[in-house]
């Protein structure tokens, strides 16, 4: 069979390699070299996958293609490669390397080995008659079937009239009403994150990184992810400082502070927090600095506890650079190999396909496994 791969990134490169065993493959590539957006990943170092487990990482049930494909069959496929791996503490699956450049050296390689074609051309658009007329603005070539690797590009599916869910950033840093220009380039380890959207609550355990007016960090990208499946981002966050006390505990912990000598408000919450997080918490109360220890009554006590268990935050949209999109081809117009059911051998994976996860290697693995799928189909 000829083949045609539009998409030279994850899932057209590990597509190309799986299809061509018995077939004729060529990958077109709109970049000046394949694989750009991997050498970003896991920053530089790319999260191929995670050993832990899928359930809740995606944003609807894709148990059934991880059955036929494991994260152990996508560690396998790299290994004989000739890719070596490690697992860290929470699952993350990295090159031994630490490097994404293997990544796509050992791919580069096995493409070549197998004669897979590559056209550095961007495609304009796919004919279909009997066969898929792939054209771009140097060729025009037949195809018996085509795999569309595009990423969250629409323009080509706007063009074939393919149906999709449209495209919202996800795995991105947010933008707050609260300006945190103070708290800028503090990062918080240990942080539990609640989002509360549509009258639904979504918590993350982990690290915050401030911005200069929002949020960043693996926990917000993670709570992202639950806006953008949602195309809302108007949504409220909360950061509870001290997710192992109790609001209680905190309060106890407040009031036995009292007997210690200090002499304002400011000496009362060094040695809590950050000294960026206390005068932003003093800020937030309106509570004077110098306010005297002595008037810190049990109201001021609770308020000062509540603010560390509840920190507020008004989201009102995202930063620029986002690493995945929710949306695109949903899974119900697919067949379990990523066949449109309304084409045949027109076939859309990775993320195109309206499959996002969360941080962890969860997308790369849903770019692989779709991509091997589709791609031994025939
Ligand atoms: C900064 C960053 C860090 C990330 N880190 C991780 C990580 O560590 N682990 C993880 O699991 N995921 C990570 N991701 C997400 C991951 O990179 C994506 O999920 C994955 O790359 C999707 O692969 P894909 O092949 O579907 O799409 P892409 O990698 O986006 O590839 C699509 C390709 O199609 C090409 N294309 C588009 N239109 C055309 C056309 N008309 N003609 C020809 N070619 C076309 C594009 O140029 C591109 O090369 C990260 C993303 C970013 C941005």
């Amino acid at each position: 069979m000829k083949i045609a791969i539009i998409g030279a990134g994850a899932s057209g490169l590990v597509a190309g390699l799986c299809a061509s065993k018995n077939n004729d493959v060529t990958i077109y590539c709109a970049d000046e070299k394949i694989g750009k957006k991997i050498l970003v990943t896991g920053n530089g170092r790319c999260n191929l996958t995670n050993t832990q487990g899928f359930d809740t990482a995606y944003n609807q049930d894709v148990s059934k293609f991880f059955e036929k494909i494991s994260n152990l069959d996508i560690i396998k496929f790299f290994n004989n490669l000739g890719l070596e791996i490690y697992v860290d503490e929470e699952g993350r699956v990295y090159p031994l390397s630490n490097s994404a450049q293997s990544v796509v050296e050992v791919l580069t390689n096995a493409l070549a080995k197998d004669n897979v074609n590559i056209k550095f051309e961007k495609v304009e658009d796919i004919k279909i008659d009997n066969r898929f007329n792939v054209i771009t603005n140097l060729s025009n070539e037949e195809y018996d079937k085509v795999i569309i690797a595009t990423g969250s590009e629409n323009v080509l599916l706007d063009k074939m009239k393919i149906k999709y869910k449209p495209f919202s950033p996800s795995l991105v840093a947010l933008k707050t009403k609260e300006n945190t220009k103070e708290l800028s380039g503090l990062r918080l380890t240990n942080v539990k994150v609640t989002l509360d959207v549509d009258n639904k609550k979504y918590t993350e355990f982990g690290e915050v990184l401030f911005k200069d007016k929002g949020l960043s960090g693996i926990c917000i990208f993670n709570i992202s992810a639950y806006l953008a499946r949602k195309n809302n981002f108007n949504a409220k966050i909360y950061i509870d400082l001290l997710p192992k006390f109790t609001y209680e505990n905190v309060v106890i912990m407040l009031t036995n502070r009292l007997k210690l000598n200090f002499k304002n408000i400011s000496e009362f919450m060094t040695g809590l927090f950050n000294k960026k997080i206390n005068k932003y918490l003093l800020k937030n109360l309106n509570l004077d600095e110098q306010k005297n220890i002595k008037e810190l009554n049990s109201n001021i006590i609770e308020k000062i506890a509540k603010i560390i268990k509840n920190l507020p935050f008004n989201v009102v949209g995202y930063y620029e650079n986002y690493q995945v999109k929710s949306g695109g081809v949903r899974l119900c117009d697919l067949t379990e190999n990523f066949e449109y059911k309304e084409i045949k051998n027109l076939y859309f994976i990775g993320e195109v396909v309206d499959v996002d996860g969360l941080c962890g290697g969860y997308n790369l693995s849903w770019a692989f496994v779709s991509a091997m799928l589709a791609g031994e189909d025939d």
